[in-house]
């Protein structure tokens, strides 16, 4: 396999990237600015160097702990557990939410071997109770795992003297957070109801 087709299978493995779209970014980076070339050649290599899991909440960060968590700021009352780090910056995004974050970095998914283990419930039960949280909302996708996913935490937390809600379904069924737009998540996450 030469240089150009190597590129091309390579960039259609990203996620919403076909073959078309492959074939027009390589062309492109092919026909383009060397020094554009170099720098993102650069960030790509030293993302997953310089990028770790914030120790508290699991949102990607330069730093040991995240912005969010390392605020004076921030409501730690109100814990929302997203399945993604980009779901935190959509929800950040609007403004409306002054909580603290858990990010799962997976649903329950038992025929991709992905279980409670797997996505640190353990870690999030001894994060709600360290922060003395009073409310938890499930803001996982509302997907057939998603779903699963926020009513076996709510499960997880029925000894505990907690509210638990669940986002309105302001989003579109079977869809992702990340493509919802600003206003739909303000008003799933306003319109959460006790679960
Ligand atoms: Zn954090």
């Amino acid at each position: 396999m030469n240089t150009l087709e190597n590129l091309i299978t390579l960039l259609s493995r990203l996620p919403g990237v076909g073959k078309k779209s492959a074939v027009r970014m390589a062309y492109a980076l092919l026909k383009g600015d060397d020094e554009y070339n170099k720098l993102l050649g650069e960030s790509i290599s030293e993302l997953k160097d310089r990028i770790h899991k914030c120790t508290e909440c699991g949102n990607y960060t330069e730093e040991e702990l995240c912005g969010i968590c390392s605020s004076p700021d921030r409501d730690s009352s109100q814990l929302c557990v997203v399945e993604a780090s980009q779901d935190i910056m959509m929800i950040e995004s609007t403004g409306d939410f002054k909580g603290l974050y858990f990010v799962l970095h997976g649903v329950l998914s038992p025929l991709d071997g992905v279980g409670p283990s797997e996505l640190g419930f353990d870690r999030l039960m001894e994060r709600i109770d360290t922060l003395g949280c009073e409310e938890i909302i499930l803001a996982t996708n509302p997907t057939l795992e998603g779903d699963s996913t926020a009513l076996y935490i709510k499960h997880l937390l029925k000894e505990r003297d907690l509210k638990v809600s669940r986002i309105a379904s302001g989003l579109p069924v079977g869809g992702d957070m990340e493509y919802a737009d600003k206003m739909s998540i303000s008003r799933a996450l306003k319109g959460r109801l006790e679960y």
